[in-house]
């Protein structure tokens, strides 16, 4: 035991995982939640809200030992299944064979580290507790429960694991050259469903992630254990078509029918979803320092809300638990040196992270549903598996590469955007492409671009 203690405001997937890092290196944690116990009341009201989980969240979740149990209820998606607006279908891998994101519930693995953490004697958690205040000097804090009565709690330090919304954020504001903004991008979501079979089977391909690119909004699905598929619209606030504009019945189902009409007999009533549901916003939130006093720091999402079209905001914030879990033990439980080595080596991944998902939402939208886009992946395919020791597509260094920092993904990845705008300039590259001469091209250019940006 070192004798100190910690308060985690918020008791989501980070701030779970979090606490049950801390505890392991002989803290005590309050781990404070504002919203009731999710095994105990319905607050998810039966809907499975699912999300992809890749190899930086996977490593996380193995350090603590729940690695695996959670791989049993999750499902691998090996690639993306493309619905054309004509219906047509095509596929693109994720990665090399056996590559996989995987589908799982936010809730389940959210209740499973509650789970672990309770079983931490450490740990005391805490819920209907919402945070009002917080003393940055002192790392004391404010909560008032469900009744209004207020609860003052002294610890030693305290981490902000609330979320996109983070009031401890939020509070940070008024301080002394604290950076912060807030930016809201042109799309927002709201989530469907696909119903299973009457036997429980998926009524789409289960192993895979699928997409419906239409260039400026696009439909995904995510399959669920239960034969279910949640799915999400990311589509406009405002504009033609939008959230905004969509507001006469006739008009939204003449809008699912012209861009979704494969999806039209497998949705369940998205006509009357799209028109009781309030669409949620998309915002990426920027803020330094992510430590304060070194008494208080920020984690996960309260860090560095993105956009979720890299699939990475959980995995993200698992990676800042695990890197936070090696500074404490290299600098032997000194906070002063530990905040400021976590903020320092997590805030440029942070900040790449959220750029490369900004940029996504144009790949999966847009690029995925073009051929010339699909041509230029294979190509990357093709020599990645020729040379590996050159080239690491893009999306498996941010995906399946945990020991490539996300700031050096961003780096290589402007690289290799080089040289394949020099290998799709080529003339006739839409059939030449699996010909000698373009690998021996990008092995020439590859070489060349990676000795002059080293
Ligand atoms: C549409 C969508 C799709 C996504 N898809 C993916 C994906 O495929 N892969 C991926 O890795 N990520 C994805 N994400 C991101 C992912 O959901 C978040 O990064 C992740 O949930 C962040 O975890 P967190 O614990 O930091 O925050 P949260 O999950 O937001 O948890 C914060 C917790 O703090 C509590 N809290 C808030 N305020 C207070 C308060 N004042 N007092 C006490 N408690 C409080 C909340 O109730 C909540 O339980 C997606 C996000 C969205 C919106």
């Amino acid at each position: 035991m070192t004798g100190r203690t910690f308060t985690v405001v918020g008791g989501g997937p980070v701030g779970s995982l979090l606490a049950i890092s801390l505890a392991r290196h002989g803290y005590k944690v309050g781990l404070y939640e504002g919203r009731p116990d999710s095994r105990k009341t319905s607050i998810y009201q039966g809907r499975s809200i699912n999300i992809a989980l890749s190899d930086r969240g996977w490593a996380s979740l193995e350090k603590i030992g729940i690695g695996a149990e959670a791989k049993q209820q999750s499902i691998p998606m090996y690639h993306r299944a493309i619905h054309g607006v004509d219906g047509e279908m095509s596929e693109l891998p994720y990665g090399q064979e056996g590559d996989a994101i995987w589908s799982v519930s936010r809730g389940g693995i959210n209740e499973q580290l509650l789970d672990t953490a309770e079983e931490e004697p450490n740990i005391t958690t805490y819920f209907e507790l919402r945070l009002m205040d917080i003393d940055f000097e002192t790392a004391t804090t404010t909560f008032r429960s469900k009744s209004a009565d207020e609860l003052t709690v002294a610890a030693d330090f305290a981490f902000g694991a609330d979320g996109a919304n983070s009031k401890v954020r939020r509070l940070a504001y008024g301080l002394h050259r604290f950076s912060y903004s807030q930016t809201y991008m042109p799309q927002c979501y709201i989530e469907l469903n696909i119903p299973a079979n009457p036997d429980g089977s998926h009524r789409l391909e289960k192993n895979a992630l699928h997409i419906w690119p239409r260039k400026d909004f696009m439909l995904i699905a995510l399959p669920n254990p239960d034969g279910t598929f949640t799915c999400t619209l990311f589509l406009n606030y405002s504009g033609d078509p939008s959230f905004e504009s969509l507001t006469e019945r006739s008009a939204v189902e003449a809008f699912f029918t012209a861009n979704f009409a494969d999806a039209m007999d497998l949705l369940e009533d998205p006509v009357d979803t799209f028109m009781q549901r309030t669409a949620a916003p998309l915002f990426l939130v920027n803020v330094f320092p992510w430590s304060f006093n070194r008494k208080v720091g920020l984690i996960g999402d309260a860090a560095h809300a993105i956009v979720p079209f890299y699939g990475q905001g959980m995995n993200c914030g698992f990676e800042d638990c695990a890197e936070l879990d090696v500074l404490i033990g290299k600098h032997n439980h000194d906070w002063d040196q530990i905040f400021a080595a976590y903020e320092n080596a997590r805030k440029p991944n942070g900040d790449a992270i959220a750029e490369l998902s900004k940029r996504n939402f144009v790949e999966m939208s847009d690029l995925s549903g073009d051929p010339r886009f699909q041509i230029r992946k294979k190509i990357e395919a093709k020599f990645s598996d020729c040379h590996p020791e050159l080239w690491t597509p893009l999306y498996s260094m941010v995906t399946f590469s945990p020991d490539i920092p996300y700031s050096e993904a961003l780096r290589i990845g402007d690289i290799q955007n080089a040289v394949m705008e020099r290998i799709m300039a080529i003339p006739g590259i839409d059939k030449d492409w699996d010909k000698p001469f373009v690998m021996d091209r990008l092995f020439d250019l590859t070489s060349e671009f990676l000795e002059t940006r080293q």
